[in-house]
Parts: C-alpha cells; sequence; structure tokens
C-alpha cells in the first residue's frame, strides 16, 4: 500500500488547485475514518486460533448504490485445531445482519456480538477435520482504517471499491481477520447492474447475465492468499489488456481496469507495467500469480493497494515509483505476508525499496543514489523503531517514515552489508522460500534466510536496525605520520554520540582514503562507540572519505586532526592530480604555506593562478585566479574547454599554479 502523502507535498508546488483539494478533503476523511475506527474499538486481532482457514468463497450482490447495501454469502472452509472443537467465531463488524449459518447438515446456531459471529456445530469437529461454512448476511458495510468498504463515484459514474489493510476487511464479509492465516485459494462472485464492470483476484472464470440488467462476474484465485488481499473494485471500467510474455511460448496477461475519461492520460503509465515485470522477475524469481494475471483497478483512494493480481490505484497513484512498490508487493506482501502488522516492514520496506531496484534497473546507478537519498531524508525523520509497537493504531503501522522510508533503507544498508552478489541471492532465496513463500513471515525468518544464504552472523544488524531507534551520528577524526619514504599510517577515531536504544550501532563502514599514488577502500568494522583504526598506504594521504557510496543512514562530520602536518604547510606544493589518467574530472590539490613559514616572508594572501594548457602550451583553462590565504586547497578539474565552451580532445595537457616567482607544472592525461 501506499498513500501518496509525499507526493502531495512535493507536487503541491504545481498540480492544480482542485488536485491539491482532492487531496486535502481526502486526508481529512482519512483521519476522521482512521479516529471513528479506534472509535469503535473494532480492531479485533489475531482471529479464532482454533481453526486453520483453507478456502473463502464471497458471494456479493451490490444490492443498492443508492443506498449503500450489499448482500450476499461468504463460504468458509476451515480445519480444526483443537480437539473436539465446538463453536468458532469469525470477525464480522456488527453494523452488518447476518440471517442465516449453513453447516454441513442445515443451519447452525449463532450469535453476532461486539463484531464477532459466533457460531456453534451442530456436532464437534475433531482435530485436523475439515468443516465447511457459509454466512448469509446483508446491510451496510463498515469503514474504517483507510476506507474497507467505500460506495464512490467519478464522473458520474458509481465507483465501488474495498481496500480492508489492515482491519478493515471484517467491515463488509466474515473472516478470520489476520493475516497470519492464509486461505489455500478463495473465489469472489460479484453481482452488480450491467453498466458497472467488478474486479477482484485471479482469473474471470464466468460472466452470468441475470434477469433485471444485472450480471455475475465470478473470479477464481487458486493461489494461498491473506484475507485482506481479497478485494472488489467495480465501475464503469475501459478494459486494457497486454501481455507480458515471460518464456519463448508462454505469456500472462495483464489487464488495466481504468475510469474511461483518465485512460488516455494513464495509458504511458500502464505501458511500464511489462517492463517492471520482467526486471521483478528476474530480482525476485518469477511472478507469483502467473497463472493467472497482473493489472490494475482504478479506485477512489489517493493511493496504491496492493490487492492480489490486481493492485487498486488512485488515480494519482498512476506513477513509475507507486506502480512499480504495488508490482513488488505481489512477492512480498502478496507471496510473503507479514505475518502480524508488527513487522509490516517486511512488506512495506520491501516494496519501497523495490522501487530502487526499478529505477536502478532502468536508469542506472544515479538514478538509484538519488532515490536512496531521498528515501534517506525521510528515513531520519522516524521516530521509534520498525516493529511496530502500538498495532492498535493504523497510521503508527503505516508510519511512512518508520514502515516506508527507513525499512527500505534498511534493505539498502543490508545489500552494502552483504555486497550485491548475496544480497540479491537473500531476496531471491527468500521469496522462494519453501517455508514463507505462499505464506507468512516474520523479521527471525528473513534474518535466517539472510544468514543461512550469507554467512554472517546478522543479529547485531537486525535487532539495532529493526527493534532499535534512531541511527548513528559519527564524528570522525584522523591523520596520518610517515613511516618511511613510500609509507604513511593513516590513524582513524571513530565517535558515536550516545543513542537512546541501541546506544550505539555496530556496522562496517568503508573509508576511503585518496594518496598522490593510490585510491584505497578500507573496510572496518566499527562496534564500539569510541574506536581507532590504524592502517598504512603508500603516498601522501590527502582525503578521507567516510562511507564515500553513502551504505549507511547517518551523520557524519570528517576532521583532519591538528596534529597532522597537513594543517600547516611548510612550503608551495603541487601535487599530481588524482585520478591520473582521468575522464571525466580530476581532483588537483596544492598548499600555501602559512606566514610563519620562512619561504613566505611573513606576507598573507597571495594571489594564486592556476592554469591548464594543451600539448601547444595553449591556455584551455583558468581554475584558480585569486588571493588565497594560507592552507591546503583541492580544486576539481572537469576538462570543457573554458575559452570555447567544447570538449577537450583527449591527450596529455598540463597544469601550472604561480605565486609570485613560484612556478610550478606538471602533466596530466584526459582519456576520451
Ligand atoms: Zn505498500
Amino acid at each position: 500500500m501506499k498513500l501518496l502523502l509525499f507526493f502531495l507535498i512535493v507536487l503541491s508546488c504545481f498540480i492544480p488547485l482542485k488536485a491539491q483539494e482532492y487531496y486535502k478533503e481526502h486526508i481529512k476523511s482519512e483521519m476522521k475514518r482512521g479516529e471513528r475506527s479506534l472509535r469503535l474499538n473494532k480492531i479485533q486481532y489475531p482471529g479464532d486460533d482454533r481453526f486453520d482457514v483453507t478456502y473463502y468463497k464471497l458471494d456479493i450482490t451490490i444490492a443498492s448504490v443508492a443506498k449503500k447495501k450489499i448482500s450476499g454469502n461468504v463460504v468458509v472452509n476451515g480445519k480444526s485445531l483443537a480437539d473436539s472443537l465446538q463453536s468458532i467465531y469469525l470477525d464480522l463488524q456488527s453494523v452488518l445482519n447476518v440471517d442465516s449459518v449453513l453447516g454441513k447438515n442445515g443451519k447452525l446456531g449463532f450469535s453476532h456480538l461486539d463484531n464477532k459471529l459466533h457460531i456453534n456445530f451442530n456436532s464437534a469437529i475433531n482435530l485436523g477435520e475439515e468443516f465447511s461454512i457459509a454466512v448469509y448476511y446483508g446491510g451496510t458495510p463498515g469503514s474504517s482504517g483507510f476506507g474497507s468498504f467505500e460506495f464512490g463515484s467519478h464522473n458520474g459514474a458509481a465507483s465501488i471499491y474495498t481496500l480492508s489493510e489492515p482491519y478493515g476487511a471484517s467491515d463488509w464479509w466474515p473472516c478470520k481477520d489476520t493475516p497470519a492465516d492464509k486461505a489455500d485459494s478463495s473465489d469472489v462472485w460479484i453481482t452488480c447492474a450491467t453498466s458497472l464492470i467488478p474486479v477482484s483476484n485471479g482469473k474471470l472464470i464466468e460472466v452470468v447475465t441475470n434477469p433485471g440488467s444485472t450480471h455475475t462476474y465470478k473470479w477464481k484465485n487458486s493461489y494461498p492468499i491473506a484475507n485482506y488481499l481479497i478485494s472488489l473494485a467495480i465501475s464503469n471500467f475501459v478494459e486494457y489488456e497486454q501481455y507480458f510474455k515471460y518464456s519463448e511460448t508462454d505469456s500472462m496477461p495483464v489487464i488495466h481496469y481504468i475510469y474511461p475519461e483518465h485512460f488516455n492520460q494513464v495509458k504511458p503509465e500502464l505501458d511500464k507495467t511489462i517492463k517492471m515485470l520482467e526486471i521483478f522477475s528476474e530480482k525476485f524469481g518469477e511472478y507469483p500469480f502467473l497463472k493467472e494475471k497482473y493489472g490494475h483497478a482504478q479506485f477512489g483512494w489517493g493511493g496504491g493497494m496492493e490487492h492480489q493480481t490486481v493492485s487498486s490505484m488512485g488515480f494519482y497513484a498512476f506513477n513509475p515509483s507507486t506502480i512499480s512498490h504495488e508490482l513488488a508487493h505481489q512477492w512480498f506482501g502478496d507471496k510473503i505476508t507479514c505475518k502480524d502488522w508488527h513487522n509490516i516492514w517486511l512488506n512495506e520496506g520491501f516494496a519501497t525499496y523495490s522501487e530502487g531496484i526499478y529505477f536502478e534497473a532502468l536508469n542506472g546507478k544515479n538514478a538509484y543514489k538519488n532515490f536512496i537519498n531521498t528515501e534517506m531524508y525521510y528515513a531520519k525523520l522516524a521516530k521509534g523503531s520498525i516493529y511496530v509497537k502500538n498495532i492498535s493504531m493504523v497510521n503508527e503501522i503505516f508510519n511512512s517514515y518508520r514502515s516506508y522510508a527507513k525499512a527500505g533503507i534498511v534493505l539498502h544498508m543490508l545489500r552494502g552489508v552483504l555486497g550485491d552478489s548475496l544480497f540479491f541471492r537473500t531476496l531471491k532465496e527468500y521469496a522462494n522460500h519453501p517455508e514463507f513463500s505462499y505464506g507468512v513471515a516474520v523479521t527471525e525468518d528473513f534474518q535466517a534466510v539472510t544468514e543461512k544464504v550469507s554467512g554472517h552472523q546478522l543479529e547485531y544488524f537486525f535487532k539495532q536496525w529493526i527493534y532499535g531507534e534512531n541511527f548513528p551520528v559519527y564524528s570522525v577524526y584522523w591523520n596520518y605520520n610517515q613511516q618511511d619514504e613510500n609509507n604513511y599510517t593513516v590513524n582513524v577515531h571513530i565517535n558515536q554520540s550516545v543513542n537512546s536504544n541501541p546506544a550505539f550501532f555496530s556496522m562496517p563502514i568503508q573509508l576511503r582514503i585518496l594518496t598522490q599514488t593510490q585510491d584505497t577502500i578500507i573496510t572496518v568494522f566499527n562496534d564500539q562507540q569510541s574506536q581507532s583504526f590504524s592502517f598504512t598506504v603508500r603516498g601522501v594521504p590527502y582525503s578521507l572519505v567516510f562511507d564515500p557510496e553513502n551504505w549507511i543512514l547517518k551523520e557524519v562530520s570528517v576532521v583532519l586532526s591538528a596534529e597532522s602536518d597537513e594543517q600547516k604547510p611548510l612550503e608551495f606544493t603541487l601535487y599530481q592530480n588524482y585520478p591520473n589518467p582521468f575522464n571525466p574530472s580530476t581532483k588537483i590539490k596544492y598548499t600555501i604555506p602559512s606566514s610563519d613559514s620562512p619561504l613566505l616572508g611573513g606576507k598573507r594572501g597571495e594571489l594564486i593562478t592556476l592554469k591548464v594548457f594543451d600539448i601547444l602550451g595553449r591556455e584551455v583553462a583558468v581554475l584558480v585566479n585569486e588571493e588565497k590565504a594560507p592552507g591546503v586547497y583541492e580544486v576539481e578539474y572537469t576538462p570543457l574547454n573554458t575559452h570555447h565552451n567544447v570538449s577537450l580532445p583527449g591527450g596529455v595537457y598540463f597544469y601550472q599554479i604561480k605565486v609570485e616567482d613560484y612556478i610550478q607544472t606538471k602533466k596530466m592525461i584526459l582519456l576520451r
């Protein structure tokens, strides 16, 4: 699921006022609904644990759009988990009226109190024995959370839809309202006016035309399904069908059900779905519901929801990030479902991170890095642990900073810890795990898969990032001493500010050290609040970059500490550029001696020029032309010919520094 709040903030400066209003109104009504659901004290968790659901069949008629009424029956098949099971309960909101409950041999006694439908069997069910009951009911469905069952409209036509996550399924149908117990399969039959097309999970098996201008659509899902992923979306849709060709000979339909007035506008976005299916199939293993379909059904909520085989999408959700997010949920959320809402990050963190995987596959490393930077910004706003402590509040479960941004960044950090190969093997192994795939999982299950694939002990990682809070704040001090003619000892001291939980973070950290002759990345394992590391490099070190690939959610300050000679250069120096040869850019470092240096004669502020010449001695760039105080400087050179604003050809160039009568020239090579 993805609520488009960020989108609203980012776009509010240039989306039309009407759309802004739509969002504001929408968010207000969301909040109202949230409050109402809490007042109703409807949270029922984790459902009756005396039986295991095996099958649901919903046969629902939209009885009256004007009166917002439904009627129908729901078949629940289950297996007893108790000896001599006399009764069970299903979750069903009390505002709905139950007419009768049928068992194998006729009517069963029931009572419907406090949103629970208690059903008594005529004869006890043995342990492991199967039973089947049918609940006949009707009324106006309740609405909680994000609006579990809505009678809406668009452009004069009805739009009736559901969004049950997390606790809304029992607002409109009797079920065991917990993600922990999946049915092995499900059917949804919907009867409505012939002007409307009802869409649900799985394959459309049959359309029956009834007397009185109604028809019945029979949808069949043959895969395990969590109750909150069973959905309805009903409107006067345009149907747009594509094919995902997943092998030489096989393809799967990708079907979009869109409001007619929006179809032309959203079609270019819909057309990106096939490529996403290719990318995610390669990364996570084959699409989980390949025998059935994928697709989208438009609905009136301001976001997207990953209903199994058919994501429900608001108009503004038709953008690459939300489309890829909901598609990724088909693996992480639908195929593997979080066992409880405490572990919602296994759904939302994975779907959020998958957006980055899509951008990276499509547009490369920089697109990925930009995505990560944005998510890190929001991740830093997260308060409390990713593991949701208070699951009685819908807004706590779906906190966008924690369950989405920070949880997504946890996967980015895990990728940093494991490296690409082990990380992607882990994701694939998890998505296809014999126990968890088409089942449910908690954090420890994912951790176990990660540890098995990688051979690493990762208790520290999950404990601090999933159950802990905040992120490390590092202060890094470094200096160096010369060992001999070529070798230098680099000393790095890493200090972490004291955090609440954990007190400090343990992480492998990459340090990139640049010397005149080397570019080295050293990985240290930082597992103390305050810790020192030393290592030897060749050449004078002139730069230390902490976590150069930005793997870690953090704040950091890096200081070259005062003991280092570097602070007080004694003479003019022009260093060899780095890297060399280079393309597209290189760095040139130079020092201006301090005034107490005998070489400078007590003067402060020198006019410095640093210029680049081609092999024929023609000036091609002026990098510095100003007065500089004593110190160490570095300038980055990206060789455009600054005089003509054209790219320079590859080859040998010279760079020359001039300070009064000090002139020094060095050679560098541009690669093209
Ligand atoms: Zn989501």
